[in-house]
C-alpha cells in the first residue's frame, strides 16, 4: 500500500562497494588477511532506498548507470529489495562508480576509497521530468527541508550562502546525534542510540537519511522524526549491511 499514494523518489548516487572486512585497520605497505569480503551496493541514494524499503515505505530511485557486471548486481539487487528503478538510467560508455572500503570490526570504522564513474550527473534539475512521480508542493530550488552533511560547510552560525528561507535543517553528528532547525528558528536536538557494538557504519547516513524521511513522511514530528533517525541509524552500527534494522 502506499500511504496517500505517495512514493518517495531518492535520486542520486549508486555504486559499487567492495567491503574488506578486517579485524584492525592496517598500517601502509602490510599484509592483512580480511576475515571478510564482499560487493555491496552503495551510493546515498540507492543507501536510502534499501532502509526506506526495509521500513516498508513504496520507493523509486532515479540516477545513472553505465551498462556491465557492476550495473547488473546493482539494479538485481536494487529490484531485490522492491525498489522501483524505472527512473534508472543506463548511459552507455561510462564506468560505474566504485569505492573500496576498509571496514574494521573491532572499532566499526569504515574508510572508503572513492573512484568516480564517467556516468553524467542526475541534479535534481532534471525531477520536474518525473512530475507524475513526484510533484514537489514548492518548485525546485526551493526545498522545504534540506538534510545537511556534518563538514559541508553550513553550520548553525554564519553560513557561506543563506540556507533557503524557511526550510526545517537537518544535520546529523555520528555519535553525537543530530541536531534541527525548525522553519520558525526553533532547535531540536536528539541523541545518538549507539548500539552494544559498534561493528559497521558504512551508510550510517543515509539510513539516519531515509528514517527521518520516512517519519516526516509520516506525519512525525521533528523531534520524533529526529529521534527514530537516531534508532535506525544507531540499530545499523551494530549490524554488518542492512539486514536487521528494523
Ligand atoms: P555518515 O558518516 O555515514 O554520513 P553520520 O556520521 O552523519 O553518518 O551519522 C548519521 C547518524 O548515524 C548519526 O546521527 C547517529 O544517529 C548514527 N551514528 C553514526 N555513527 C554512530 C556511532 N559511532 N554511534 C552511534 N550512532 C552513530
Amino acid at each position: 500500500a502506499e500511504p496517500g499514494g505517495k512514493r518517495i523518489l531518492c535520486v542520486g548516487l549508486v555504486c559499487l562497494d567492495i567491503i574488506s572486512v578486517v579485524e584492525a585497520y592496517p598500517a601502509e605497505d602490510t599484509d592483512t588477511r580480511c576475515l571478510s569480503q564482499r560487493w555491496q551496493r552503495g551510493g546515498n541514494a540507492s543507501n536510502s532506498c534499501t532502509v526506506l524499503a526495509l521500513l516498508g515505505a513504496p520507493c523509486a530511485f532515479m540516477g545513472s548507470l553505465a551498462p556491465g557486471h557492476a550495473a547488473d548486481f546493482v539494479l538485481a539487487d536494487l529490484r531485490r529489495r522492491g525498489v522501483d528503478v524505472r527512473h534508472a538510467v543506463l548511459q552507455p560508455g561510462g564506468h560505474m562508480p566504485t569505492s573500496v572500503v576498509i571496514a574494521s570490526a573491532s572499532r566499526g570504522t569504515r574508510t572508503i576509497l572513492h573512484a568516480s564513474g564517467c556516468v553524467a550527473a542526475l541534479t535534481l534539475l532534471s525531477v520536474p521530468q518525473v512530475s507524475s512521480v513526484s510533484r514537489p508542493a514548492q518548485p525546485p530550488g526551493q526545498p522545504d527541508r534540506v538534510i545537511l552533511r556534518a563538514g559541508s560547510g553550513w553550520g548553525w552560525g554564519p553560513t557561506p550562502a543563506p540556507p533557503p528561507r524557511r526550510a526545517t535543517l537537518i544535520c546529523a553528528w555520528a555519535e553525537e546525534g543530530a541536531d534541527a532547525m525548525g522553519p520558525g528558528g526553533e532547535l531540536v536536538h536528539a541523541d545518538a542510540c549507539p548500539p552494544e557494538t559498534l561493528v559497521d557504519t558504512l551508510g550510517a547516513g543515509d539510513t539516519f537519511n531515509a528514517a527521518v524521511i520516512f517519519a516526516l513522511s509520516g506525519g512525525q514530528s521533528l523531534q520524533d522524526a529526529l529521534n527514530f533517525g537516531c534508532r535506525i541509524a544507531g540499530k545499523k552500527c551494530g549490524i554488518q549491511g542492512y539486514d536487521g534494522i528494523v
